[in-house]
C-alpha cells in the first residue's frame, strides 16, 4: 500500500526542466529574474526542478561584449543604464561600489568601466543567482556544449548538443545573441582583414603602430577600434569608411529627471499607438524646449558635417536641455515595447531614418568622443562616407567611397542586423521552424510557435530596429522568467 502511495507521487511529479540556450548578458538576466521570487516555483507539485545552460564558449555569462579585453574597451553607458536587473536601476550601481571612482569619465561624471569588468558583475550576479535558486530547491548546472536542435516527443522538449547528448527539457529559453559581422565585402580570408574585431588585445597585436588602418563602419564598434587603436599609441593613419559617414551621437550628463509622458505604463495604456501620439508624450516632456528645433537638429544628422556635430555635441554633454535625454532613456525602454505595436507605415518612417535613431539611441561616451575629436583635429583620423567596395592590389587594400583610400589593414567593424540568426545557431533555429516550434518573423527573428519555447535578446521576432541593450534583455528577461515560472 506505503509502496503504490509513493507510485502515484512520483507520476504525478510535474518537474521543471528549463534549458537556457546560451549563457551570455540575457542568461544572467533570466537567471536573476528566475531566482528573484522565493518560493517552491522550481519544484512543480513536488521534487526540484533543472536548469540546463549551454554555453559553448570560454565568455560564459559575459558572453561577446564583455570577455576580458584592453582597458580602452568601455561599456558603452552609465550605470543606470547596464543594470542587468529589469526595473532596479540601482543593481549595477551598488556593486560597481567604490570601484567606480577608479573608472570616473569626468566628462560625463559617471563611471564607465573596462567592459571585462561589467563581465565580473555579471559573473557575480549570475553565481548569486544560481546559489538563490539552490536554496530554493533548484538543480542549476551549465553544459559546455553548442546546441544543434530543438525537437518535440510526445511529452517533452529535447535539447541536442553538438557532442550528440540530448537532454530532456520541459521549456526552452533561447538566449543565443546577434552573432558576428557579416563580412560586407568579400574579405575573409585575406591578409591584414579582421573580420572580428574582438576580443581587441588580441586582433590589434599583429597591427603596427606606423600602419594605415581602416575601419569598415562609424558605429560604436568602430569607435572602440578607434580609441583601442589610440590607447596602443598607434600614428599610421586612421580611416573610419562607412556608406553614411554618420557617428554615434555623444551621451550627455545624466540628471535626475525621469521621464513623465514618455514611459511604457502610458504607452500601454494607448492600446493602438501611432508615431504622433508618441511625438505628442515627447513634447510634453519637453516643457519649455522647442520641438520642432530638436527635430530639426536631430534630422541634421545623416545632412550635417559629423565632425563639426561631433564638437558641439562634445561643447553639449552639460547642456540641460532635456530631449536628447530623454529619447535615449526611452529608445531602449520604450522602444523594445512600443516597436510592435506601430502601424506598419510608422515603422517604415523610423526605418528611413535608422541612422538617424540608431545614433542617436546608441551614444558615445565622452571619454571616447574627446579622443575622436583629438584625433580629426590632429588629422591622423578621418571619416570617408559613399564607401561602395572594397579590393585587394598588390597586398594593399583599396576602399572605393567618397575618395579612393588605401590601407594595409582592414578592421571589420560593421554589427549584424537586429534579428540576425546567429551563425551557431542556425541548425538550432532551422530545427525550431522545420518542428513547428517557431515561425521566422517576416522582418527577422523568430517567433515562438509554442508556449514551451521562449526567446530573450536579439532573435525576438519583429524586435525594434536597433539591437538589444542591456534594459531591453532585461526586461525581455524578466517578462520570459515569469513565463517560465507559470507555463
Ligand atoms: C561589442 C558589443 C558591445 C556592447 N556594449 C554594450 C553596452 O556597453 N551597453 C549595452 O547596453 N549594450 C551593449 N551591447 C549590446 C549587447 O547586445 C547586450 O549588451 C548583451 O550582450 C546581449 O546579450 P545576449 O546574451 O543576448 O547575447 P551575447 O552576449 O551575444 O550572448 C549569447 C551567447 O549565446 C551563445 N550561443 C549562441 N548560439 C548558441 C547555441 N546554438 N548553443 C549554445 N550557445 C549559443 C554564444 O556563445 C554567446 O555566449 C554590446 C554589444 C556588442 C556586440
Amino acid at each position: 500500500m506505503r509502496a503504490a502511495r509513493v507510485e502515484v507521487d512520483v507520476n504525478e511529479r510535474e518537474i521543471m526542466e528549463i534549458a537556457i540556450v546560451g549563457g551570455g548578458a540575457a542568461a544572467v538576466g533570466l537567471l536573476d529574474a528566475l531566482a528573484a521570487r522565493p518560493g517552491d516555483q522550481g519544484r512543480g507539485r513536488s521534487g526540484a526542478g533543472t536548469v540546463s545552460v549551454f554555453e559553448p564558449s570560454p565568455q560564459l555569462w559575459r558572453g561577446r561584449p564583455y570577455g576580458p579585453d584592453l582597458e580602452s574597451v568601455l561599456v558603452n553607458a552609465p550605470p543606470a543604464i547596464m543594470s542587468i536587473r529589469s526595473g532596479d536601476f540601482g543593481h549595477y550601481a551598488a556593486w560597481l561600489g567604490n570601484r567606480g571612482a577608479e573608472h570616473l569619465d569626468q566628462l560625463l561624471g559617471q563611471p564607465l568601466v573596462p567592459r571585462a569588468v561589467y563581465g565580473e558583475y555579471l559573473a557575480d550576479t549570475a553565481e548569486k543567482a544560481i546559489a538563490a535558486l539552490g536554496e530554493q530547491g533548484w538543480l542549476v548546472r551549465v553544459v559546455p556544449a553548442r546546441v544543434t536542435e530543438v525537437r518535440r516527443t510526445e511529452a517533452r522538449l529535447v535539447v541536442r548538443t553538438q557532442d550528440g547528448h540530448e537532454h530532456p527539457a520541459t521549456q526552452v529559453a533561447l538566449c543565443v545573441g546577434g552573432g558576428t559581422p557579416p563580412d560586407l565585402y568579400g574579405l575573409a580570408g585575406t591578409e591584414g582583414f579582421l573580420a572580428d574585431p574582438y576580443p581587441l588585445a588580441q586582433t590589434l597585436d599583429g597591427v603596427p603602430a606606423e600602419s594605415d588602418v581602416a575601419v569598415i563602419g562609424s558605429g560604436l564598434t568602430a569607435v572602440d577600434v578607434v580609441v583601442s587603436l589610440a590607447a596602443r599609441g598607434h600614428t599610421g593613419r586612421i580611416t573610419l569608411l562607412s556608406r553614411s559617414g554618420v557617428l554615434p551621437h555623444v551621451w550627455q550628463r545624466p540628471n535626475e529627471r525621469r521621464p513623465q509622458h514618455l514611459t511604457t505604463e502610458r504607452v500601454a495604456g494607448l492600446g493602438m499607438v501611432t508615431l504622433d501620439q508618441l511625438v505628442e508624450l515627447f513634447r510634453a516632456e519637453l516643457a519649455d524646449e522647442n520641438l520642432n528645433e530638436f527635430l530639426a537638429e536631430l534630422l541634421g544628422t545623416e545632412t550635417e558635417d559629423p565632425v563639426e556635430r561631433l564638437r558641439r555635441q562634445i561643447a553639449a554633454i552639460d547642456d540641460p536641455s532635456t530631449g536628447r535625454r530623454v529619447l535615449q532613456e526611452a529608445a531602449h525602454t520604450v522602444g523594445p515595447f512600443v516597436w510592435r505595436l506601430l502601424p506598419e507605415a510608422d515603422r517604415a518612417l523610423v526605418r528611413r531614418h535608422l541612422r538617424t535613431a540608431a545614433s542617436v539611441a546608441s551614444p558615445m561616451v565622452p571619454v571616447n568622443a574627446a579622443t575622436l575629436m583629438g584625433l580629426l583635429d590632429a588629422g591622423q583620423l578621418t571619416l570617408v562616407p559613399g564607401l561602395q567596395s572594397i579590393e585587394v592590389d598588390n597586398g594593399r587594400f583599396r576602399a572605393h567611397g567618397n575618395e579612393l583610400i588605401t590601407a594595409q589593414f582592414v578592421v571589420n567593424a560593421v554589427n549584424p542586423p537586429p534579428q540576425a540568426v546567429p551563425a551557431m545557431s542556425r541548425d538550432l533555429v532551422r530545427s525550431l521552424t522545420q518542428t513547428g516550434l517557431a515561425t521566422r518573423h517576416p522582418s527577422g527573428g523568430l517567433i515562438p510557435a509554442d508556449p514551451r519555447v521562449h526567446v530573450v535578446g536579439d532573435l525576438v521576432g519583429g524586435g525594434s530596429f536597433i539591437t538589444s541593450s542591456i534594459p531591453g534583455v532585461a526586461a525581455q528577461a524578466a517578462r520570459a522568467a515569469r513565463s517560465l515560472r507559470s507555463p
